[in-house]
Formats: structure tokens, C-alpha cells, sequence
């Protein structure tokens, strides 16, 4: 039989793994930090409008350039943080892992390096590696937050051509401050000038602000977002950024004609016209997250502080053992290979109880 290895591919490539979060048929699945609300009803039979009229046109390609969704897009971004966006400094791909993969195909790629500051989303590295773009672990304090002098210093450094600073932090769930964004921009415009990525996948569950106003004068930096956290459509692949009209011109680049399907765009648009009624269960998550923290502490646990829709709990010394208990008991949380910590996705008022009740019987010592 023919293994990978036997085939002729990048040797950066052998012996790697894909990205794979287990997805496994349990009862209560909190390990991919999906919404667990499914599209509401008059949102679905929207869907099904737009789609069906977008049906009628499919012999033709998609709109190239989305303007439509992109300049609904924008209006979502100007209402929801206060900060005037125009669609000209909006772009929109296949999930904001495409968007991630056609900025480091623009900034990155061979002989260019990429850092970011670990743990944090698997996925930069990953597409660093897919792209071809080298790629560096940079320094966290022992809290999770980003050690700024020590970041400062490794850009200064490694004059990296790519900054990807994730706020709120996936696996660590805590929301970055404007001014660690901001010395970290000066470092790589001192560096570089480089490119700072802020992913905010999950800024819509944050306690603190978007980092969007930052954009204001600062042409190498891009906000990344997706549909697929607080619009509850991860099965819809939309992800769209942020930034100067001129980083938009660039991706195109590297873009492929017509990437972004006609149902795509289609539905993603539906999905922006029942923004209120989205957004209504994102404060329904914050608070169960809240409440999920409450009942983590008070069964002894360390929690780092979230503002996203997952929360980071621990520590164990056999961090396995205990996703495995916990497995056993029906509900799948996350290892994201941070030692000591475990990771759980907020859900219903119900999924979160049977979490709550399933890690109270696991012992801290495992
Ligand atoms: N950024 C972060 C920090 C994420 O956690 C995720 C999804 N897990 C993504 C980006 C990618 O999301 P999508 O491609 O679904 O937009």
C-alpha cells in the first residue's frame, strides 16, 4: 500500500499531521468552540430564499469581488464596534482559515517568517507550514499573556515579515490589550515593516473591545473575523478581515477566481440580515460561559480568565486521563497539548450542566 511518505511531497510536509480535532458522535460535543444554537427558523427559511434565487443563476460564476457581502459585511463591523469600515477595506473568503491562508500566501511564503505567540490557534503555524512560511514560537508569561518586552525583543530579532496576535486567545480565552497590540506594531514597523494579523474569531464574546479602531493609520495591520463563532454558521465557511484598502488589493493576488461560491455568499448575506437575533445568543453564551467559570472555581479548579466562548481550566497532571474521563461520561471537551490545562466550549444551559456534573467527579490529582 502506498504510505504518504512514498509520495514525492515538500519534505517540510513528511511526517506531519493534519489538523484534527477529534469529531466524535457523543452527546455533548464542547471541543471545537462551535455555537450550539442551530440557525433560528425564519433565519433558515431565509437562507433557503436567497439560495433558491441564487439557484437561478448558477450557470454563471459568483460575484468575483462579493461586493454585496462585502459592504454588509462592513456595516456589521461599523455598527457593532463604532468604527467606520467601507467594503473597499473588507475582504471575505472561505472561513477566516482561508483569509489566515491568503495573507501569509501574500506576506509569507518562502524565505519569510511568520511568528506568533504560543499556545495559541494551531492553524497559524499549520498554514505557515502549508504556505511555505517559516515559522517562530514567540514567548508567553506564565498567565498566558504575551510577554511584551520579550515579544518586542524576538521581533526586533527574528524580523519576522508576519505578527499573528489571536485576541481572545484560542486555547487561553483571554482577550489581548490595545497597547500590547500597539508595542508590538511599533516593533515590527521598527523590524520590518511587517504585517500584524489580530484574529479576533471570537471578539464578539469579549469583555473588552474590539481591536478594530486600531486600523485608524496603521496600513500594515488586519483584523481577521468569521460567521462561524457568534453567527453560529461554522458549516457556512465565511471569514472575512479587516484593514487598509490596499492589504484588499493585495490578496487578490493570491486569491482564486471566484473563490467565494454564489451560495456562500448567498447565505452568509441571510445570516447578516438576522444579525440581532445572532447576537441575542452570544449573550446567552457569555453568560453560561460566566456561570461555567463560577462552577469550575468553586469545585476548586484554576480557570484563566475568558472572553471568549470557551474557557481554559486546570491543572492536572495527567491532562489525558482526565479528557478521557470526562469522554466516558458523554461529553467531549478539548486537549490542546497545553500541559496541565484542558479546554471546554460554552453550550446550552443543559450541555454545560452535564459538563459541570462530569468534571466534578474527576479528581484534580489525575
Ligand atoms: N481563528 C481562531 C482563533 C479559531 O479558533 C478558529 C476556529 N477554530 C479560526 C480562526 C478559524 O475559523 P473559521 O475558518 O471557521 O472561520
Amino acid at each position: 500500500m502506498t504510505k504518504i511518505d512514498d509520495l514525492p511531497i515538500r519534505d517540510e510536509l513528511r511526517g506531519q499531521s493534519p489538523y484534527g480535532a477529534p469529531q466524535l458522535d457523543v452527546p455533548v460535543q464542547l471541543n471545537t468552540n462551535e455555537n450550539p444554537y442551530p440557525l433560528p427558523e425564519p433565519l433558515v427559511a431565509r437562507i433557503a430564499e436567497r439560495v433558491a434565487e441564487a439557484a437561478r443563476h448558477l450557470n454563471r460564476y459568483p460575484d468575483r469581488d462579493a461586493v454585496e457581502l462585502r459592504t454588509g459585511l462592513a456595516a456589521y463591523l461599523t455598527d457593532t464596534t463604532g468604527f467606520a469600515v467601507t467594503k473597499d477595506q473588507v475582504w471575505a473568503a472561505n472561513g477566516s482559515n482561508e483569509v489566515l491562508q491568503q495573507l501569509l500566501q501574500t506576506f509569507g511564503g518562502p524565505g519569510r517568517t511568520a511568528i506568533g505567540f504560543e499556545p495559541s490557534y494551531s492553524m497559524h503555524a499549520l498554514i505557515a507550514r502549508g504556505t511555505g512560511t517559516g515559522w517562530v514560537s514567540g514567548p508567553r508569561n506564565e498567565d498566558f499573556t504575551i510577554d511584551v518586552d520579550a515579544a518586542r525583543a524576538a521581533i526586533a530579532e527574528l524580523r519576522p515579515d508576519v505578527v499573528f496576535v489571536c485576541s481572545p486567545n484560542n486555547p487561553t480565552g483571554t482577550a489581548v490589550e490595545a497597547d500590547t497590540v500597539l508595542a508590538l506594531y511599533e516593533a515590527a514597523q521598527a523590524a520590518g515593516p511587517s504585517m500584524v494579523v489580530v484574529d479576533e474569531a471570537y471578539v464578539e464574546f469579549s469583555h473588552r473591545a474590539s481591536l478594530l479602531p486600531l486600523l485608524e493609520g496603521r496600513p500594515h495591520l488586519v483584523v481577521s473575523r468569521t460567521m462561524s463563532k457568534a453567527f453560529g454558521a461554522a458549516g457556512l465557511r465565511l471569514g472575512y478581515l479587516a484593514a487598509d484598502p490596499a492589504v484588499v488589493d493585495a490578496v487578490q493576488l493570491v486569491r482564486l477566481p471566484y473563490h467565494l461560491s454564489a451560495v456562500t455568499q448567498a447565505t452568509a448575506l441571510a445570516c447578516l440580515e438576522h444579525t440581532g437575533t445572532l447576537l441575542g445568543y452570544v449573550d446567552r453564551l457569555k453568560s453560561e460561559r460566566d456561570r461555567v467559570v463560577l462552577g469550575l472555581r468553586e469545585l476548586g479548579f484554576e480557570v484563566t480568565e475568558s472572553d471568549a466562548n470557551f474557557i481554559q481550566f486546570g491543572r492536572f497532571a495527567d491532562t489525558r486521563a482526565v479528557w478521557q474521563a470526562i469522554l466516558d461520561q458523554g461529553v467531549l471537551i478539548r486537549d490542546n497539548g497545553v500541559p496541565g490545562w484542558l479546554r471546554v466550549t460554552a453550550g446550552t444551559p443543559a450541555e454545560n450542566d452535564a459538563f459541570l456534573s462530569a468534571v466534578s467527579t474527576v479528581s484534580k490529582e489525575l
